[in-house]
């Protein structure tokens, strides 16, 4: 029988042991670098020791590799991810939907055209601010616009008002400011609804009966839907 014996690889460890020390090495040089830098107030205009810039040479080659291979990583079709608030600090009432009955569509769920734009949510998703304003109605029977609203919102945009319907809660009070995107209610089915959704308006006054089409107007303010 002819045994084997497993010798320890000489040739790793004095690898690591290198690596090691140069980690030591290159902390303790980076560390005087530091201290240097910050008695005289200056960096890159002092020159740096030899050991300290091929340190620093090697770390950024290193991070240069690192940024490479992710971005190698990235699928090439992958989009950017549209941004939630739009440079306007204007944003969509809810972050994952379907758009369901659209502004103006005729139907027997309302007595004249529909006056928003639906959004299909599960009942209890967090509904947020379109922006930044005050909130000027919040309550059932539609906040005073009717029962068939449900419980509803109305914030004041400077000259529009955005509002949010159907919801199974309210989390602001009348009077409250509010930024865009913060969540004012959470999604719901109350009122006269033909399941869980977000019935949302935009209006030039705070009342039923002005509304405007929803969908053009967040667009407008930079809103990607
Ligand atoms: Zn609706």
């Amino acid at each position: 029988m002819r045994v084997t014996l497993r010798r320890p690889r000489l040739s790793d460890l004095r690898t690591r042991s290198a690596l090691l020390a140069a980690g030591v090495g290159t902390a303790a040089v980076l560390g005087a670098g530091a201290a240097f830098a910050a008695e005289t107030g200056t960096t890159a205009a002092k020159p740096v020791t030899a050991t300290t810039s091929s340190a620093v040479a090697a770390q950024a080659q290193a991070q240069a590799k690192a940024a490479e291979t992710k971005a190698a990583a990235k699928p090439a079709a992958a989009k950017p991810a549209a941004a939630a608030t739009a440079s306007t600090g204007w944003s969509k009432p809810v972050a994952d939907y379907a758009l369901s009955a659209t502004y103006g569509n005729s139907g027997s769920m309302w007595a004249s055209k529909h006056s928003g734009q639906d959004f299909a949510v599960p009942s209890g998703t967090p509904v947020k601010s379109v922006g930044p304003g005050t909130v000027v109605k919040a309550g059932p029977n539609g906040a005073g616009d009717g029962s068939a609203y449900g419980n509803a919102v109305v914030v004041k945009h400077g000259d529009v008002y955005s509002q949010y319907a159907h919801l199974s809660s309210v989390n602001v009070k009348v009077g409250q400011q509010v930024s865009g995107g913060e969540q004012i209610a959470l999604s719901g089915n109350t009122g006269n609804s033909s399941g869980p959704h977000l019935h949302f308006e935009i209006r030039t006054t705070p009342d039923y009966g002005t509304a405007i089409d929803p969908i053009s107007y967040l667009r407008s303010q930079g809103v990607t839907l």
